[in-house]
């Protein structure tokens, strides 16, 4: 989608720094980390949110999970654990409709989120 800025750092239009890539998904660091390891997995597949996926879409989903995992394990944070999660729709503040997973860990996370 050409004014989706998460299409935009998939394509390399827009500059970020990325963690891991391949053909159907990539990994970049949050501009605006909100823990020492918060990095964003996001499909190629321009998908607005989690209210749009598919049945066609649940193997690319569990596939953002396989990507977490590696992420979690080369930034080291596998052992003592960490977050996953889409946030969905304006209540839980979404604020880039391009799906995208967060990873987030390398701190103690509070329970329940905000
Ligand atoms: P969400 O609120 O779940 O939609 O998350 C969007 C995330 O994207 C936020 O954590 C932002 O800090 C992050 N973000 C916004 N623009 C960029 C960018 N250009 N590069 C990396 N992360 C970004
Ligand atoms: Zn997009």
């Amino acid at each position: 989608m050409s004014d989706c800025l998460f299409c935009k750092i998939a394509d390399k239009t827009i500059p970020a720094k990325l963690v891991y890539e391949d053909d159907r998904a990539l990994a970049f660091r949050d501009l605006n980390p909100q823990a020492p390891t918060h990095v964003l997995i996001v499909p190629r597949k321009h998908i607005p949110s989690l209210n749009e996926l598919t049945d066609a879409d649940a193997a690319l989903v569990g596939h953002l999970h396989v990507v977490a995992r590696q992420v979690a394990h080369d930034e080291g944070i596998a052992a003592d654990g960490y977050r996953v999660l889409f946030n969905t729709g304006k209540l839980a503040g979404q604020t880039v409709f391009h799906i995208h997973l967060h990873l987030i860990g390398g701190r103690a996370l509070g329970w329940p989120p905000g």
